[in-house]
């Protein structure tokens, strides 16, 4: 204000004229501040105005000094406030305060209006800004108050030390049950949390930790998933997010609470089904891999054994009885099984008829011992769409050893012994051994290899021959199959027959054999050799029901007569399904095919059940015929016996695996048919053979075949 006071002193004002000296006094003063002033006299003209109100209202004191303000400035006229205030402060000689909006100058004002004896004085200023930021702020809060009541999450804002200020809809209406903390306006939201968690709940606890921390500026945020006990109308727990930050880098702190229980079931729910399976209800892999791993990880823990079970022969309960029976099977055998276990043990399906066991601390004696029960739970028959069913299952058992950490190594293992196990028949448990392994690896070898073997035409055959006791002449020839290995050299038939078995291409071998074999026999025929060709069936071809097409085709392509045809089945083959066995082994006969029982002795099948099958030749195992020195009356009876019975059903007995002299003589004894053995000939290429047996028949029919060498 420096130039204000050089400023020549108003033509008229408080100090013109006769007015009192101390007027000029404060005119000289009030000249000097920053507020706006100016003077009215009592027709409400204007006498003096300080440089400030120049300023403010735009307008130099010459233009204004001696004017009616009303007239002067429209607008305040119509502002019924400025008038009402001017009138007070005349009539009631105090101070009126008042702020203005003056549209002209497009600003806010703050005004006072002060009586003057019959004057007044108006101190006003620009509070524009003030008023700006002030609506600003009004509106702004009530943004606030609008947002925090839209939110949904229960919402409280505190105060530095942790009080509630303020609340939201939510919070007020969703008061959490009994028991939670909750808190209203004017509470130490922190001692709250604390004394519930003092009162037990940790969530609770460790919210009070957070904010204490937050509200201290020791961290930037907060959040907490926590559960409250019993809470909800279904009395279930419900699941709370809580979040806290502090508003505008603080003190404040505004806190929020989301119920996240719908979340929270359904990705407990989904957490669940990940590890279960739906038709049980028995833990998946995933489930079986986290129980073993917990079970590899106890401290102190013992071995760890894992069963692996698979039921034999399900696909055929899913085939002849369907799928919903086959489920049923498993929910019962799952539910069996469960009863069987240990609190501690684990029972899963891993998918389709695999089940399996985990038990802890229980090393590889105590998983036999298991696997024994186990087997006792298929004791009794499954009742199953009206029908009892036995049903057994195959058992792999694992141990874990020191360096054992990986689920699923076990599982590997255990899946190998099941799988070697089976191999050797239904209804057995094998402990895993890392030979089981090779066993595996070789048969996988030999699996992919065999694919190969059909379509490269890589099997040969070998033949031995079949003596009649009566005149000592061979009579026929049976085929036994070899596998040329272009590495392995000459693979065995028990090598591979099996595992042809199981991939499926045992029908495509024997299609082959059958036409092979039939020709060889027409080969034979035209050179003067009249012999019956035998050719080894499996039971899965008489099961495929391909069997008569296969064999009637072959014979009508190699035109041999069929009554030189023998075709041999194994004793447990036919007496799996003997009806099935009949009906197919009748067909053949009517066509005058011969059939052999094979191996006969070896199975369990009552000698009524083989009585009643349309058979021509019994082949008596090697294992009955081994055991047959002149000095044992045992075996020679058995012999005898089974030779007396194939006798009398017109049925001819051959005695397999003939080694020696005296077991020939034994066999012809007793009253054996045929013999076939090393004693008489191994088996040979027919390249080996035909000049042999072109000889022997020059001479008169005695044999005349290469003995076992020594
Ligand atoms: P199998 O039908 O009982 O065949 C007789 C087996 O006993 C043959 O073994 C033969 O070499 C052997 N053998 C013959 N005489 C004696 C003897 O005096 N002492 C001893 N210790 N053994 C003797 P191979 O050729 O190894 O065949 C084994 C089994 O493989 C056969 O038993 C048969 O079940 C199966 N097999 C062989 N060829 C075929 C085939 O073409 N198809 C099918 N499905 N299975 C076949
Ligand atoms: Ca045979
Ligand atoms: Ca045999």
């Amino acid at each position: 204000m420096s130039g204000a006071a050089e400023r020549p002193r108003p033509a008229s004002g408080p100090s013109a004229g006769s007015g009192p000296a101390w007027r000029d006094r404060v005119t000289d003063a009030l000249e000097m501040v920053s507020e706006a002033i100016c003077f009215l006299d009592a027709e409400d003209r204007l006498t003096w105005l300080n440089s400030a109100a120049e300023r403010l209202l735009e307008r130099p004191a010459g233009t204004l000094v001696g004017r009616a303000v009303w007239a002067e400035f429209p607008e305040l006229g119509r502002s019924h406030a400025a008038v009402t205030a001017n009138r007070e402060a005349r009539r009631t000689g105090t101070v009126q305060h008042l702020e203005m909006f003056a549209p002209t100058l497009d600003r806010w004002f703050e005004v006072r209006v002060l009586p003057v004896e019959d004057d007044v004085a108006v101190f006003f200023r620009d509070v524009h800004e003030r008023r700006a930021l002030d609506d600003e702020r009004a509106a702004e809060s009530s943004l606030l108050r609008a947002v925090l009541n839209a939110l949904p999450a229960r919402t409280a804002i505190l105060d530095a030390d942790g009080t509630i200020l303020t609340t939201n809809t939510a919070w007020q209406e969703r008061r959490p049950p009994a028991g939670q903390v909750s808190g209203d306006r004017g509470d130490d939201y922190v001692a709250l949390c604390r004394a519930a968690g003092r009162a037990g709940h940790r969530g609770a606890q460790a919210m009070a930790d957070g904010l204490e921390a937050l509200l201290a500026g020791r961290t930037r945020s907060f959040s907490l998933d926590h559960a409250w006990p019993g809470a909800r109308q279904s009395g279930g727990e419900t699941w709370w997010h809580m979040q806290a930050f502090p508003v505008d880098d603080g003190p404040r702190v505004v806190v929020t609470h989301t119920d996240i229980t719908d979340r929270v079931s359904a990705e407990q729910r989904q957490a669940w089904q990940a590890r279960h399976d739906h038709l049980t209800a028995l833990p998946n892999r995933a489930g079986l891999h986290e129980a073993i791993s917990a079970a590899l990880a106890e401290e102190p823990g013992g071995a760890v054994t894992v069963l692996f079970m698979d039921v034999d022969g399900f696909k055929q309960v899913n085939d002849t009885l369907g799928h919903e029976a086959g489920d049923l099977l498993l929910r019962e055998l799952a539910s069996r099984l469960a009863h069987r276990t240990r609190p501690t043990d684990v029972v899963g399906r891993l998918g389709g008829d695999e089940f399996v066991v985990v038990a802890r601390d229980c090393p590889a004696a105590g998983g036999l011992h298991l696997a024994e029960r186990f087997r006792a739970v298929f004791d009794e028959p499954f009742e199953l769409a009206g029908s009892r069913l036995p049903v057994t299952v195959s058992i792999g058992i694992a141990s874990s050893g020191p360096g054992t950490t990986r689920p699923e190594d076990l599982l590997r293992d255990a899946d190998t012994a099941m799988y070697a196990a089976k191999s050797r028949g239904p209804d057995r448990h094998l402990l895993f051994t890392p030979a089981l392994r090779t066993e595996l690896e070789e048969r996988w070898q030999v699996a992919s290899g065999l694919r190969e073997a059909v379509l490269l035409e890589q099997f040969t055959l070998h033949w031995q021959p079949v003596v009649d006791l009566a005149t000592d002449a061979v009579v026929g020839c049976e085929a036994l199959l070899r596998w040329e290995h272009p590495e392995r050299g000459r693979v065995p038939p028990a090598e591979f027959v099996p595992v042809a078995e199981e991939k499926g291409l045992i029908e495509a071998i024997t299609r082959w054999l059958l036409r092979t074999a039939v020709e060889q026999g027409a080969a034979w025929e035209r050179a003067g050799l009249p012999l019956a060709v035998g050719v080894n069936v499996s039971a899965l071809h008489l099961a495929s029901g391909t069997l008569v097409d296969d064999v009637l085709g072959a014979l009508g392509a190699g035109r041999l007569a069929p009554r030189r045809l023998v075709v041999e089945l194994t004793e447990t083959s036919l007496t799996s399904d003997p009806e099935q066995a009949a009906a197919q082994l009748g067909e053949l006969r009517r066509h005058g095919v011969r059939v052999a029982i094979d191996d006969f002795g070896t199975g369990y099948s009552s000698l009524a059940t083989v009585a009643a099958l349309p058979v021509d030749t019994l082949k008596v195992d090697r294992s009955l015929v081994s055991g047959l020195p002149e000095d044992r009356t045992v075996p020679q009876a058995v012999l005898g016996a089974v030779a007396a019975l194939g006798t009398a059903l017109g049925m001819d007995v051959l005695a397999e695996g003939v080694e020696t002299p005296a077991q020939l003589a034994a066999a012809r004894r007793v009253g054996c048919t045929h013999a076939q053995g090393f004693h008489l000939s191994r088996p040979l290429t027919a390249a080996e053979l035909t000049p042999l047996l072109l000889a022997g028949r020059s001479r008169t029919g005695v044999p005349c075949l290469p003995a076992p060498p020594g």
